[in-house]
């Protein structure tokens, strides 16, 4: 079976070719050795009008569905996982202005993104709220026409890059745990804002930071959605959105560690032969590749079920969690393959390692993705 039609193989081509002549992998291997944002990338997408390609058309985008954008994510995470999500972090963030905001929240903020001229972040985790997302405890209180904020938030991926909105749940309402959370757009530069870098295993591009947040003053227009609305946006939409995406980028990752693997394995001599004559090497590289396959099919399905709007809470899990999973194993068993060789950031296999151990965390880890699949096979 093939899964995609025509133009969508073409679709894939062209961004597999531009993400390899127009940006190259040593570019985004050096922006992660130099914990460097790929912002010279990010400015050539946007010129490319791609930042907007899956907005609606109602508000300036080309309205491109979740497959097509999936696809996408796909191949811009070829040499990196992190790359794409240096890309789509911001989209898919940005997704929830067009989909909650308001008239004037998004003329003030789409066009903006479209042009490469701003960037989101999103803030959800707190240190007392990870995988109980919707226990968050950052507080804000209206006074007259804004809201006060404090408290601490942590693991923000870019939220220190220049020129971007934070868009954080916050709580405003204590008598209820979920109904109580709302979000707010806060620009980075706000003052009571404290942003310190974490250096962490993978995301080390984009940049990883924690968020202290002292009497922080936000104009009530900024609310996204009404008080109360926090954890619909962020818990429901954005995170089915951002999971679709993300288990793309980890297949297109997985895909570029196996390839690079097999060639490796192909070219590399060890006892007078090439090390993929080996029954061992080529069963490894044979189980690899299916695995990715698999998780592949997976993401598709993922993203064609979210473009025909029928509930797709365990697909999306699904396809989350064995992307994740993919990565760190094909990305475990490359270095393997490759020996020495593979643990050197010139291979882009521990980079690949790096980043897919970090999947299987951020975004809901792999245990609540399994907890998400049970549940919703009880329910049925
Ligand atoms: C590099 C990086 C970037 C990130 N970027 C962002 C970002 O941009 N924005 C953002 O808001 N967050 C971000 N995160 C946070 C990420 O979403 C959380 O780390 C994740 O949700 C897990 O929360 P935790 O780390 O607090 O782990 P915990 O929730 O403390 O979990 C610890 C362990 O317990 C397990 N566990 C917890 N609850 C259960 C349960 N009910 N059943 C079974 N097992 C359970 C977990 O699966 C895990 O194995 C990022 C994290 C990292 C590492």
């Amino acid at each position: 079976m093939n899964f995609l039609s025509a133009e969508q193989l073409m679709w894939r081509d062209s961004v597999e070719r531009y993400v390899d002549k127009e940006i190259g992998r040593e570019y985004i291997r050096k922006c992660d050795m130099d914990r460097r944002h790929p912002d010279e990338a990010f400015q050539k997408i946007a010129k490319m009008g791609w930042l907007k390609l899956p907005f609606p058309e109602d508000v300036g985008g080309d309205g491109m569905s979740t497959l097509d954008y999936a696809v996408m994510v796909e191949m811009l995470s070829k040499h990196g996982v992190d790359f794409g999500v240096a890309i789509t972090l911001p989209t898919f963030t940005a997704m929830n202005i067009a989909l909650h905001g308001t008239p004037e929240q998004k003329q003030q903020y789409l066009p903006a993104f479209f042009a490469g001229e701003i960037r989101f972040a999103v803030s959800i985790s707190e240190p007392g709220s990870g995988s109980d997302a919707a226990n968050a405890q950052t507080r804000a209180r209206l006074e007259g026409d804004h809201y006060k904020v404090d408290g601490q938030k942590l693991w923000c991926s870019g939220a220190g890059l220049k020129n971007t909105v934070i868009v954080m749940l916050v709580r405003t309402d204590k008598s209820d745990k979920r109904k109580g959370l709302s979000v707010l757009m806060i620009p980075n530069t706000t003052p009571g804002l404290t942003i310190r870098p974490l250096n962490t295993l993978a995301r080390r591009s984009i940049t990883t930071t924690e968020i202290f947040l002292d009497n922080v003053s936000v104009p009530a227009s900024q609310m996204l959605g009404k008080p109360g609305d926090g954890w619909k946006i962020i818990g429901g939409e954005h995170l089915q959105l951002e999971r679709v995406c993300v288990a793309a980028g980890y297949v297109g990752a997985a895909q570029g560690a196996v390839t690079d693997a097999l060639n490796y394995a192909q070219q590399r001599e060890q006892f007078g032969k090439p090390i993929f004559e080996f029954q061992v090497i080529r069963h490894m590289l044979a189980d690899m590749q299916t695995q990715v396959d698999a998780a592949r099919l997976l993401a598709y399905r993922a993203a064609d079920m979210a473009d025909k709007k029928v509930h797709c809470v365990k697909e999306v899990a699904m396809a989350k969690l064995f992307a994740s999973e993919t990565l760190q194993t094909v990305s475990r068993q490359g270095i393997q393959i490759m020996g020495g060789h593979g643990t050197l950031p010139e291979a882009d296999m521990e980079r690949h390692f790096r980043e897919g151990m970090q999947a299987t965390i951020g975004g809901g880890t792999s245990q609540i993705q399994r907890t998400m699949i049970a549940q919703e096979m009880r329910n049925r």
